[in-house]
């Protein structure tokens, strides 16, 4: 993929679409903040960490009645920034410091590989970027943070 100025939020919500085909459940799927945040790199390999992470967000919401999965696109300190929350049980606090290990799982076999978080991290810091959990929030959220454009010379 080349490296273009693509929409964040445009890209998000391609991603979500795409995981949501493939579910029969029922989630409420929310976008709320700036309707448009330009940002610089592979648009492919950011859909497919918002894939990842929504993909996450559903697999949480498996036994919840009102599974809710809110994104966020905002601009902060010179950075965008893209939230996806969902309303699920949430990390366990013993396993926070392995979700972004290779092959950590806590799914069942065949049910998950491990490498979501571990290559969506990958793709944010090789965009000079973050992929971190929120400060504080109930359920779970994860905060993906791209530099913006840099201004045309
Ligand atoms: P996988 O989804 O294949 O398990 P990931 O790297 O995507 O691998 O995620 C690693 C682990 O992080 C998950 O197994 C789960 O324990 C935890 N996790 C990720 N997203 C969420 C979430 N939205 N809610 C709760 N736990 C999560
Ligand atoms: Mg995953």
């Amino acid at each position: 993929g080349e490296i273009i100025e693509f929409d964040l939020v445009e890209t998000a919500n391609v991603a979500t679409t795409w995981v949501l085909r493939g579910t029969k459940r029922e989630v409420k799927v929310t976008f709320s903040g700036e309707p448009r945040v330009m940002v610089r790199g592979r648009p492919g390999h950011i859909q497919q960490v918002v894939m990842n992470l929504v993909q996450n967000a559903l697999d949480a919401l498996e036994t919840e009645e009102k599974g809710r999965i809110d994104l966020a696109a905002s601009r902060e300190n010179g950075f965008a920034v893209l939230r996806v929350a969902d309303n699920g049980p949430g990390v366990p606090e013993d396993v926070r410091q392995s979700i972004f290990d290779p092959f950590f799982t806590t799914k069942d076999v065949g049910k998950g590989t491990g490498l979501g978080l571990s290559i969506s991290h990958k793709i944010t810091h090789e965009h000079g970027g973050d992929l971190r959990l929120c400060a504080e929030t109930d359920g779970t959220c994860f905060q993906v943070t791209l530099p913006l454009p840099k201004d045309p010379v």
